[in-house]
């Protein structure tokens, strides 16, 4: 059962603090400024998970983009990814000839993102790389690796930092891996 007054109740480890969080974004950012200096790059954001994340990441890089998001879904508010990529939301911009950086929450068996991959891919951008908070390189199902991750994590269920559980914990400041009685009765 979800704790009605404390969420850091239902956390089991704490996996990345708050504080871990903002210095890793802030160096990771910095790096990515330098590299997309002058590139006016097109940062897209992988509803609704990337949400914090996106929003430091974007601001520590302190260059000019576009901003653009797009929502995908593959595990349909349960805990186990359904391997079918469906669209919910589609990016605004034209990214032909652009140089597109990708911003993801969380990088798991790679089913998703590779898929979303394909499709980006087809519209001919400059160059197309993705940048993941989290890797879980334990779960992965498909070849492929992230350009650049701020945190490997180990295998688990976690939630904070924009991860959810049935929409939950997302405000969460640091990122944990979720109790099992939380959803052992779902
Ligand atoms: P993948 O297709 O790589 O398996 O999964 C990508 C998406 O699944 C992520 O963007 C995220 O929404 C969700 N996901 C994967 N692992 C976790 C996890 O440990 N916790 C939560 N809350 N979501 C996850
Ligand atoms: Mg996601």
């Amino acid at each position: 059962m979800i704790h009605e007054t404390d969420m850091m109740q239902d956390i089991e480890t704490v996996l990345v603090t708050e504080e871990e969080i903002h210095s890793r974004i802030r160096e990771v950012g910095k790096q990515l400024g330098d590299l997309y200096r002058g590139k006016n790059p097109i940062v897209i954001g992988v509803l609704k998970g990337v949400v914090p994340f996106y929003a430091e990441m974007t601001q520590a890089m302190q260059i000019p983009m576009q901003e653009d998001f797009l929502s995908v879904s593959s595990y349909g508010g349960g805990m186990q990814s359904s391997g079918k990529l469906t669209f919910r939301k589609d990016i605004d911009q034209d990214i032909r000839g652009r140089h597109v950086l990708i911003l993801e929450d969380i990088l798991d068996t790679g089913v998703t993102l590779k898929a979303l991959l394909e499709i980006l891919r087809e519209r001919g951008p400059a160059s197309l790389k993705i940048c993941t908070l989290l890797d879980k390189p334990s779960g992965r199902k498909v070849e492929l690796d992230p350009d650049y991750t701020c945190f490997v994590i180990p295998d688990g269920f976690v939630v904070g930092y924009g991860l959810d559980y049935k929409e939950y914990y997302r405000n969460l400041p640091c990122v944990g891996i979720l109790k099992k009685s939380v959803y052992q009765d779902d």
